[in-house]
Order: structure tokens, then C-alpha cells, then sequence
């Protein structure tokens, strides 16, 4: 990452607000989720295109809901494919992707039970019509003002530890969301800058 701007908040500012701020649980190849942040999120079920149960967490739902209705008075079309996942859940898809496409692949596209941003109830899935031209891959306005980040974009796999993924939102509120998409920067970057404010601010 770049040179980090030191800002000017007061002493304990970041810190209370990633204390406060459950929409920014991280989640990665190396950092579990603690099952106990489900007691802290409200889950919610929605039925897509397909007539399938999809349950996410109730802001992230509240957020897709809104901004299929938006797309959908554009006469653009948005689906979520899949939200919120069981630790088991993600097990056995673990396993299917697997046996469809070996070890490597699996570790490579999936995730290991525990480790899965899908158990936070925070990310989705979704197939829209390319409504944004070539920008699928990569950081997204539109998105990022309905509370949304790209989760794996393209040129950041070194940090995120996964290849592009254009379809997979990561819910962390509209103002997270628009700083991130400003700045092009991944959410693992975004926590890093506003520790590193904090360590200099104490
Ligand atoms: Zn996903």
C-alpha cells in the first residue's frame, strides 16, 4: 500500500469506531470469523429470480433490495445468487468444489469452513446485466453508494488472496463504501490505514 495519511483525529477515534462498527468484521484466508458475531447481526430471507431462499444480514439485504429496485427502474437487472452460509454450509460446498475441480482450485476460488466471508451474512453473490461496461471486475461507484465494495478486485490478489471476483459484494455501509471505492484501495487496506492512525494517534 502507499504512504498512509496520518490523520487528525482525536486520540481513540479509529479505534472506537472499528470497535463500534460491525460492518467491518474482516474476514480472509487468515483471519477466521468468530461464530459469536452471528448473535451481534440480524439475518433476513429474501426469494430471488429463482424463487430460492436467500438470507443475508438485514442492512445488506435492506441495501440490495433497494438498489435492485433502483436498477430495475433503469430496466437493468440485478439477482442474488447466494448470501449468507453455515459454517457447514460452506463445508459442502467446499467439498463439491473439490471433487468437481480438485484441491487446488477449491483452496484457490473457495474458501476453508471459518473462513468465509459468506458466514458473516455480509457478503453476496449477484448477476446483474452489465449495467457498468467494463468495470465488473473492478471498483464500482454505483455500488460502493448503496453501502457495497468489489470484495476481490481485479490487480489486488496479492492482498486479498483471491483472483477477481466480480460478483461477490461486500456490505460495509455507504460511507466505508465510498471511501474504499475512492481511494481503490481493498478492505484488509482500509483496516491497515485506519490501525496504523491509531497506533500513531495513542
Ligand atoms: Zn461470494
Amino acid at each position: 500500500m502507499g504512504p498512509v495519511k496520518r490523520g487528525k483525529k482525536k486520540d481513540g477515534e479509529y479505534n472506537e469506531g472499528m470497535k463500534n462498527d460491525k460492518y467491518l468484521i474482516l474476514v480472509n484466508k487468515t483471519h477466521p470469523m468468530d461464530e459469536k458475531y452471528l448473535e451481534s447481526i440480524e439475518l433476513l430471507p429474501a426469494e430471488n429470480a429463482e424463487k430460492e431462499i436467500i438470507t443475508a444480514e438485514k442492512h445488506t439485504l435492506e441495501a440490495f433490495l433497494k438498489l435492485k429496485k433502483d436498477m430495475e427502474e433503469k430496466g437493468l437487472r440485478i439477482n442474488i445468487v447466494s448470501g449468507y452460509r453455515s459454517r457447514e454450509e460452506q463445508e459442502s460446498l467446499l467439498q463439491e468444489l473439490e471433487e468437481e475441480n480438485g484441491r487446488e482450485y477449491a483452496e484457490t476460488y473457495g474458501a476453508l469452513p471459518g473462513y468465509s466471508e459468506h458466514e458473516t451474512g455480509l457478503a453476496i453473490d449477484v448477476e446483474y446485466d452489465l449495467l457498468f461496461g467494463d468495470l465488473v471486475m473492478s471498483y464500482n461507484p454505483v455500488f460502493a453508494e448503496y453501502g457495497f465494495i468489489q470484495r476481490y478486485p481485479e490487480g489486488k490478489e496479492h492482498v486479498t488472496g483471491y483472483p477477481p471476483e466480480g460478483w461477490h459484494l461486500r456490505y460495509v455501509g455507504k460511507e466505508h463504501a465510498e471511501t474504499i471505492e475512492k481511494r481503490k484501495v481493498t478492505l484488509e487496506e482500509y483496516l491497515e490505514e485506519r490501525a496504523e492512525n491509531c497506533t500513531f494517534l495513542e
